[in-house]
C-alpha cells in the first residue's frame, strides 16, 4: 500500500511543514499539536484535496524523493549517496569576529543571504526568525539586511511555512527560502506543483539537520534555568563560550520580567543531541542530512581540526553557480575565509547523524514493517543486516526516549511540575548510557583489561 499523506498524519509522522496547507489554500490546516509540534489535520478535506496535498508532503510516497529533486535541478553535478549532488565542499567562516559571534556556526548562511539580497538576486528571504505572537520563533519574511541580521542563529523549534508563503504568494517578488532538509523538500515540492511559486522561489538554502525539536525543547531548557514555560519570553539556543569548544555552547533564556539566564547546554538533562529528546516522529523517517534538494547546505564543522575554535565554523556544500560565485567574491574581498574539503570530510562531520539516519532508519523501518505498520519508502533498505543486537537495542531506546520526552513533558507542563519530566527522563538516559557502552563494546574492553589482573592474582 502507498504511504500517502493520510498514513503520514495517521502515524503521527507529520512534521508540520505546511506544504499541504499551501497547496490546498488552507483546506488542510496546520496547527500546533499537543506535543509542541505543528501537524496537519485532514478532517475537513475532500479526497481530491488530500490527493494533491499528498504530492507535496515530504514524508509521502506520492511525492518525488530527494534524489529525484536533486537530479532534476543539478543534473551535471557529481553525486555522493551521503551528501547528494555537489559542486564544491569547503569549511569556512566570516572573517569579522563580531559578526561570527552573532551566528550559530561560521555565519556563512547569513553572509550568503545578505549578498543575495544586496546584489538583487532576490527581493526577500523566507526564514525562521523571532516570533511576534505567542511563539518564540516562526517563519518570517525579511526584505532588508537589518531584518536578516536580527534573525540569525539556529531555531531548534517546530514552525510552519504556511503563513509566510501565503503572505508572499502572488506579490511578483523573488525569494530565497531557508529550511532544514524536509522543509527544503516541501518548498521544492510546492514549487514543482505550483508554477507561480516556482518563479518566486529562486534560491533554496538548506541547513543540515540532526533532528528537529518540538517547541517543548525551548520550554524545557528555560524551565531548567528557572524560567517556567509561561514566563519564557526569548531563547538563544546557540551562545558561544570562549572557554569551551565550539560544540560545547551555552543557551540563554529571558523571562517576560527581563531576567536573563545563561547555562551550558550540556548541563541540561536533554541537552545532548544523541538522546533524541523532543524529536518529532517524522525525523525517525528522514534519510536526508545535507538538504539534497537545496542549492547550498550549511552545517557546523564538527571536525576535530575546527572544534577547538570556540568561534565556530561551517561546512558548506554548494550546488549552484551563483551561490558559488558569491562565496568566491567574498573570499577575494577577504570577508570570508574558506578551506577546501572533500566529500569524506563533509560526511565525517556528521558521523552520528549518518548512524541515526541510515543505520537507525533501516532498523526502525524493519521494526515497523514487522509490527504491520505503514512506512514510507526511503532510500535506505529496511533490515537488520550488519547491525548488532546491542546497537539495535540502542536505536530502539533512543526512539523510546523521544516519545517519552514529549509525553512526560506534556504531563509536567500541565501539572506545573518539571520533576514529572526530569525523573523518568533521567532513568531513560541511564538505560541509554548502559546500552551505548554495551554497543560500543566498552564492557568487553573492561573485561579484557581486568582479565590479566585476575589471572596474575590466581597464579
Ligand atoms: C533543527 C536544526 C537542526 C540542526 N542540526 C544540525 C546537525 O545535526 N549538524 C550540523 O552540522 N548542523 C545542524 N544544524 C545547522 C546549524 O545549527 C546551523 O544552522 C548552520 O551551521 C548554519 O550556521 P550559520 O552560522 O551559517 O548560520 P547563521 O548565520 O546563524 O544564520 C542562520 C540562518 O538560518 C535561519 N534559520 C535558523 N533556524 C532555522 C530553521 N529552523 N528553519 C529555517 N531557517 C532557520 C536564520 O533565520 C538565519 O537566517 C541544524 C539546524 C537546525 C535549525
Amino acid at each position: 500500500m502507498t504511504h500517502g499523506i493520510s498514513e503520514v498524519v495517521e502515524r503521527g509522522m507529520c512534521v508540520g511543514c505546511g506544504s499541504c496547507a499551501v497547496r490546498t489554500s488552507g483546506a488542510i490546516p496546520v496547527t500546533i499539536g499537543r506535543l509542541g509540534v505543528y501537524e496537519a489535520s485532514l478532517a475537513g478535506a475532500t479526497s481530491g484535496q488530500i490527493a494533491i496535498a499528498s504530492k507535496v508532503c515530504p514524508f509521502s510516497d506520492d511525492a518525488k524523493n530527494e534524489t529525484v529533486l536533486g537530479d532534476e535541478r543539478y543534473p551535471d553535478l557529481d553525486h555522493d549517496t551521503r551528501v547528494g549532488r555537489y559542486l564544491d565542499i569547503f569549511a569556512g567562516r566570516v572573517t569579522d569576529d563580531a559578526r561570527v559571534l552573532g551566528s550559530s556556526s561560521g555565519g556563512l548562511t547569513s553572509f550568503l543571504l545578505e549578498e543575495l539580497l544586496r546584489d538583487g538576486h532576490v527581493d526577500g528571504v523566507v526564514h525562521v526568525g523571532r516570533g511576534e505572537n505567542s511563539e518564540l520563533f516562526e517563519y518570517v519574511v525579511s526584505t532588508t539586511v537589518e531584518e536578516l541580521a536580527s534573525s540569525r542563529k539556529s531555531a531548534y523549534y517546530s514552525t510552519t511555512i504556511a503563513d509566510a508563503v501565503s503572505q508572499i504568494r502572488g506579490d511578483g517578488r523573488r525569494y530565497a527560502v531557508v529550511g532544514i532538509p524536509c522543509f527544503i523538500k516541501a518548498f521544492r515540492l510546492i514549487a514543482d506543483q505550483m508554477p507561480d511559486l516556482e518563479t518566486q522561489f529562486t534560491f533554496y538554502v538548506g541547513l543540515v539537520c540532526g533532528h528537529l525539536k518540538s517547541q517543548f525543547f525551548a520550554e524545557s531548557l528555560g524551565w531548567q534555568a528557572d524560567v517556567p514555560p509561561d514566563s519564557l519570553a526569548r531563547m538563544d539556543f546557540r551562545r558561544k563560550n570562549p572557554n569551551r569548544s565550539s560544540s560545547d555552547y551555552d543557551y540563554e533564556v529571558e523571562s517576560h520580567a527581563g531576567e536573563r539566564r545563561v547555562r551550558p547546554t550540556s548541563s541540561a538533562v536533554d541537552g545532548k543531541w544523541g538522546y533524541g529528546a523532543f524529536q518529532p516522529e517524522a525525523c525517525n523517517f528522514c534519510d536526508d542530512i545535507f538538504a539534497e534538494a537545496a542549492d547550498v547546505a550549511f552545517a557546523d564543522a564538527w571536525l576535530p581540526e575546527y572544534m577547538d575554535d570556540w568561534r565556530g565554523m561551517n561546512v558548506v556544500v554548494t550546488r549552484d553557480r551563483v551561490v558559488q560565485g558569491i562565496f568566491e567574491a567574498g573570499t577575494a574581498r577577504a570577508e570570508i575565509e574558506v578551506e577546501r574539503l572533500g566529500v569524506e570530510d563533509a560526511a565525517d562531520s556528521q558521523g552520528g547523524n549518518f548512524r541515526h539516519r541510515r543505520v537507525g532508519l533501516a532498523v526502525r523501518l524493519a521494526d515497523d514493517i514487522r509490527a504491520g505498520l505503514s512506512v514510507p519508502s526511503k532510500r535506505v533498505e529496511p533490515g537488520y543486516a550488519g547491525v548488532t543486537r546491542r546497537r539495535r537495542a540502542l536505536i530502539r531506546q533512543r526512539r523510546a526516549m523521544s516519545r517519552l520526552s514529549l509525553e512526560r513533558f506534556d504531563v509536567a507542563r500541565r501539572a506545573s511540575d518539571i520533576s514529572l519530566y526530569i525523573r523518568p527522563m533521567k532513568r531513560a538516559i541511564v538505560q541509554y548510557r548502559v546500552l551505548d557502552a554495551l554497543s560500543r563494546g566498552v564492557l568487553s574492553t573492561i573485561r579484557r583489561l581486568l582479565k590479566p589482573l585476575g589471572t596474575k592474582r590466581s597464579v
